[in-house]
């Protein structure tokens, strides 16, 4: 990333969220369930599969919490009603877990019980460092108890590794992807290539141990690795897929779909758009010039 981009990312919180707003809109689906139904329904046609997730984190009130579970129900029967090729993925912290791990675990088991009775699958995302220990918990109880479940590690975290060892035996699920949250270099691996390195071992690893590997990157030098890795240990299709994020590098995503891999987007919608959308944008090699070219459009 340039100077100028870098500078440019240390500002963003000063950035009008109608701005933001404007640059990030190409990350998130839309306000409401119709909009990521759209957006799904056109992803299938085009060979890929998708995650919906409900927009949303570190709720401290019960209710909020509980309004998010009838969300994902709302989305499963809406999965079921139009046929689509989707499941969810769902934050800790948007289900309660800064309120209390019990009944954040209560929460998620509802949306994983639900996904049960539609044969569908529940992915719990990865957040920050203070989430990591209690959302492997939860991830483990549900895992065990009902199985339609997988989890994310973090490539960036010096504990992903022996996380690794300490998935169940059976039936395991993981989606590997770098790491977004800001962490202390005491926590997390700081160097581009660092993480890189560590991304490649953790995915050999997880494929070594017969974990499902879903494989989260739009790193180039990461998607080669990976087809490289499905080779040589001569992955059937079926027990892998390639993950992207709504928004980011449509070409990538149709060459990873034309070499015959399995691909899932993520496609996040619902009104609490902001602070997913910040660190997006964070991400994006080119913000300044797209910022700059959203405060010139809205003069
Ligand atoms: C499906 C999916 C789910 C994820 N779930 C989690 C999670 O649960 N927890 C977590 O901590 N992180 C999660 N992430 C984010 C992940 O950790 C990385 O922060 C993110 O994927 C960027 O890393 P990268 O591997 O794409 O490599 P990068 O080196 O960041 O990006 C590679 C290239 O992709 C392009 N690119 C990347 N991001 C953007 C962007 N925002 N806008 C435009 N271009 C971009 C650029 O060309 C860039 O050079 C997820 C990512 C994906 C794809």
């Amino acid at each position: 990333m340039s100077v100028f981009n870098r500078l440019l990312v240390t500002t963003l919180p000063l950035v009008p969220k109608a701005i933001v707003g404007r640059v990030a809109s190409r990350y998130v689906a839309g306000g409401t369930l119709d909009d990521a139904v759209t957006t799904v329904r056109s992803l299938n046609t085009q060979g890929a599969m998708a995650t919906l997730d409900v927009l949303g984190e570190e709720v401290h009130e019960r209710a909020k919490a509980e309004a998010a579970v009838a969300e994902y129900i709302r989305v499963f029967e809406a999965i079921s009603a139009q046929k689509l090729d989707s499941n969810v993925s769902i934050k800790p912290t948007l289900l309660g877990l800064k309120i209390d791990e019990g009944f954040c675990r209560d929460c998620v088991e509802k949306v994983v019980a639900t996904a049960r009775e539609h044969g569908n699958f529940v992915r719990i995302d990865m957040e920050d460092r203070s989430t990591t220990d209690a959302t492997l918990r939860i991830y483990k109880d549900l895992h065990a108890r009902y199985g339609n479940v997988g989890v994310v590690l973090q490539a960036y975290m010096r504990r992903t590794l022996s996380d690794i060892e300490e998935l169940p035996e059976q039936g395991a699920s993981v989606r590997i992807c770098k790491g977004i949250y800001v962490e202390p270099r005491t926590a997390a691996w700081k160097g581009y290539e660092t993480v890189r390195a560590n991304y490649v071992a953790a995915l050999e690893k997880l494929i070594v141990r017969g974990v499902y590997a879903a494989i989260a990157t739009h790193d180039e030098y990461l998607a080669c690795r990976a087809v490289e890795l499905v080779d040589k240990h001569r992955l059937p299709r079926d027990r892998y897929e390639f993950q992207m994020l709504h928004g980011v590098d449509d070409e990538l995503r149709r060459i990873l779909v034309a070499g015959g891999h399995r691909l899932r987007v993520y496609v996040p919608y619902g009104r609490d758009w902001y602070p997913y959308s910040m660190r997006r944008l964070r991400e994006n090699p080119e913000v300044a010039r797209h910022v700059l070219r959203a405060m010139l459009a809205g003069r």
